[in-house]
């Protein structure tokens, strides 16, 4: 969640053949940042919804860059959020061009992900029925500022795969934690990080809740495995990081030292407010430490608590009841 200053040095420059534009979006995270590669393959990453006027921001933006909509051979979807996918299909249809996205994330792009599970797993983290129809008018009104993606136009990338955009060949990181399928592209001779939401320099990006059928806990671990990621990011040392919301940045280390401290102070805030408590389900310690948050932004407050609790009890800190809802005391 947001954090105003930025956590590492912030950067004015763009790599040369990369044009790059704000998106609105009409969430709290406010505009989302879309990058052309104009060189071929024409390559625009995360084009950003169907809301306000965002496609003809990023019609101009590919005139300004010499390119037109016609152009653009191919979509990259950092990860299946609304705010970074939903033209995508509207930019597919309209341009004949692939759309590509980690290999996770097809549920989402294609919004047939299973609402089985999730309710499974939202009822278990103590969130009342009563929410339910809160949150499915959050998913109808995005549904209604994305345009579908025809699945014949997908082409689905795996970690450790490479991509060509741009006139450059470009490595692909899937790392989970904001997302399960979450891509960054990086070119390792130039030293540039495209990050998606996986790394933001003012924002410590939300362990967003996701369903894992096959997991005990019925869901991943997002914030653990977030956090797990992060080496990766520190050993290849990007020179200058493209994220999907607020200012080019540099210096990795410096950026992962913050979100680390920040995680921390969280963690022990939780653990605080359930010594508090007494005994509480991951919705109550929501309430507790955002009390002001409303519809959708509950489910992120519950995601981003359940994110900490994780870390709490792997550290023996709290323990769980296995009940329905899950509880957790102080150990
Ligand atoms: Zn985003």
């Amino acid at each position: 969640m947001s954090s105003s200053t930025p956590l590492a040095p912030v950067v004015d420059r763009l790599p040369e053949g990369i044009v790059h534009v704000s998106l609105p979006t009409p969430f709290p995270v406010g505009p989302v940042n879309c990058y052309i590669l104009l060189d071929e393959p024409v390559t625009v990453i995360d084009p950003g919804m169907l809301w306000d006027d965002s496609t003809e921001l990023l019609e101009a933006a590919l005139t300004a860059g010499g390119r037109s909509l016609g152009d653009v051979d191919q979509i990259l979807i950092t990860h299946g959020h609304p705010d970074h996918f939903g033209a995508a299909g509207w930019l597919a249809d309209a341009a004949d061009a692939t759309v590509i996205c980690g290999r996770a994330e097809v549920p989402k792009i294609t919004m047939s992900s299973d609402r089985a599970s999730m309710i499974d797993v939202i009822d278990r983290l103590g969130i009342p029925e009563t929410m339910r129809d809160t949150f499915r008018a959050f998913y109808e009104g995005v549904a209604a500022l994305s345009h579908p993606i025809d699945e014949s136009r997908l082409r689905l990338l795996d970690d450790g795969d490479t991509l060509t955009a741009g006139g450059q060949v470009w490595e692909v990181h899937v790392t989970p934690g904001h997302s399960v399928g979450h891509v960054s592209l990086y070119h390792p001779d130039e030293r540039v990080l495209v990050s998606g939401d996986h790394l933001l320099a003012c924002i410590t990006p939300n362990p967003v809740l996701e369903p894992d059928p096959d997991s005990v806990e019925g869901r991943r671990r997002s914030l653990v495995e977030y956090l797990a990621s992060l080496e990766r990011f520190i050993r290849i040392d990007p020179l200058l990081v493209l994220p999907g919301h607020g200012p080019r940045f540099q210096d990795v280390p410096t950026l992962t030292d913050g979100m680390r401290h920040h995680h921390d102070s969280r963690a022990d805030e939780i653990l605080e407010a359930v010594r508090r408590l007494g005994e509480a389900t991951p919705y109550e310690l929501s309430g507790e430490l955002f009390p002001h948050i409303q519809d959708f932004s509950i489910m992120l407050g519950v995601s981003e608590v359940l994110g900490h609790l994780d870390l709490l009890e792997d550290d023996g800190r709290l323990v769980r009841s296995d009940g329905h809802p899950l509880r957790y005391a102080a150990a």
